[in-house]
């Protein structure tokens, strides 16, 4: 008898009837001996629309009554799904992240969890209930409502499996696993079988929104097995979905020295033109962003031409406006010619733990965007991950010639 956490997304809850199915695989799970925890997010689309109604009252919303809306929609479909559960015999207890408590720390719309009280659902396990808890939500020392960012019911799964000390963390989403690429993108994208979770970690910071970022760093941190499966599938006929592993447990086999691809749009590039090259300026620059808790992702500094030069970094669009504002006011002081910006760029990464040992696959990265005639504005590059920034518009192309380049529609021999 195994103690599994299955996470459920806005997909697998969207109508009555998904909600319904939820509840069926959840009872096939308990009629085979297994103790459930069952963490859902909001139906699909809730979350946005709540987003957008607060924003229709309020342009700029407060966080902290943002997240008392936005909260709201996964306490819709943990009732929904408790009563679904009931209704075939299952008894069932919702909770809302508060009544677990999950605590968190008080950085609204983003906040990070900082403890589980793992004591209720642990009494109703034992009573035999399947115990549905709400995933993307929290309350900090205060008791105020917290949400842990988009995609964060992931993350709580992770939370509360390593909280329970569970067997299994199992994503369900409508996808049967991680595949080499968006298989929205590349309809020859390949599930895998199994992923590192170094690669998981790059690929979801790099923007497969697959898995939030933070569930992979927990369930590496706490040696969760984690598993993204379908929720889609019929009951019995599901495939063995995507497992995370660690490096060392799968030595044995032959690594692909590219497992995926990954992408974002969610970025805009700015430009410092003209400023003076010397020590201290991109801390001058970087500084009132950083203050104004804007993230900067990629960063270069031109070579510099007679004292003075250019300097270019990414943010998340959403803040490219707010960036663009505070560089406008810090342009007098440090000596800046002009700001230039662009928020049509893309940011396309190959990611794999195989490049470690393997040289030429920046090479044949570039190689392969020169023959579409695609420009590479800016380059990233760690030990298993290459990045490259480029006109949006090409993004869909770029990923697609990659996915081929470095053959990744083909099982490896
Ligand atoms: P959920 O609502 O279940 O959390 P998400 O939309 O957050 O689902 O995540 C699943 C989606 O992630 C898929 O529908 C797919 O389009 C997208 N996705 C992006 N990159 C990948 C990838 N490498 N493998 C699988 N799915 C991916
Ligand atoms: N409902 C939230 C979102 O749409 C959290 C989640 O689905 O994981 O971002
Ligand atoms: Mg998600």
């Amino acid at each position: 008898m195994a103690l599994i956490i299955q996470k459920y997304g806005g997909t697998s809850v969207g109508t009555p009837e998904r909600i319904k199915n939820v509840a069926r695989r959840v009872a096939s799970w308990q009629a085979r001996g297994h103790r459930v925890v069952v963490v859902v997010s909001a139906m699909s689309g809730e979350t946005n629309r709540l987003i957008a109604l607060a924003k229709e009252v309020q342009a700029q919303p407060d966080p902290r009554e943002l997240d008392v809306i936005a909260a709201t929609g996964e306490q819709v479909t943990i009732g929904l799904l408790s009563m679904a559960l009931m209704d075939i015999g299952v008894k069932a207890r919702s909770y809302t992240g508060g009544q677990v408590k999950v605590l968190t720390d008080s950085a609204f719309t983003k906040a990070r969890i900082v403890s589980i009280d793992e004591g209720n659902i642990r009494r109703d396990l034992e009573t035999g209930h399947v115990v549905v808890v709400a995933g993307f939500q929290g309350v900090d020392e205060a008791g105020r409502i917290t949400t842990l960012g988009r995609g964060g019911s992931d993350t709580s799964a992770v939370a509360i499996a390593a909280a329970l000390k569970a067997d299994e963390c199992q994503i369900y989403t409508d996808v049967d696993g991680v595949y080499t690429t968006d298989p929205r993108i590349v309809p020859e994208a390949r599930r895998l079988e199994t992923v590192t979770f170094e690669e998981m970690l790059e690929m979801a910071s790099l923007g497969s929104k697959v898995l939030q970022i933070r569930s992979v760093e927990f369930a590496g941190k706490y040696k969760v097995k984690l598993r993204v499966l379908s929720s889609l599938e019929e009951l019995g006929q599901e495939g063995p979905g995507t497992l995370i592993t660690f490096e060392e447990d799968i030595k044995m086999m032959e690594q692909p020295i590219i497992s995926g691809i990954a992408f974002n749009r969610d970025e805009a590039k700015l430009t410092v033109l003209g400023v003076p090259d010397r020590p201290g300026i991109a801390y001058q620059i970087l500084g009132p962003v950083a203050e104004a808790n804007i993230d900067v992702d990629m960063i270069i500094q031109n070579v510099g031409h007679d004292g003075s030069t250019d300097f270019s970094f990414t943010v998340p669009r959403g803040e490219y406006a707010k960036a663009t504002a505070l560089l406008d006011q810090v342009k007098g002081h440090i000596g800046a010619r002009q700001i230039a910006g662009d928020n049509r760029i893309a940011k396309v990464s190959v990611v794999g733990v195989g490049m470690r040992s393997h040289v030429g696959i920046a090479s044949k990265m570039f190689r392969t965007l020169a023959e579409e005639g695609i420009n590479i504005q800016m380059i990233s590059t760690s030990e298993i991950k290459i990045s490259v920034v480029i006109d949006e518009k090409y993004l869909e192309l770029a990923v697609r010639v990659l996915h081929k380049a470095f053959e990744l529609d083909q099982v490896p021999a």
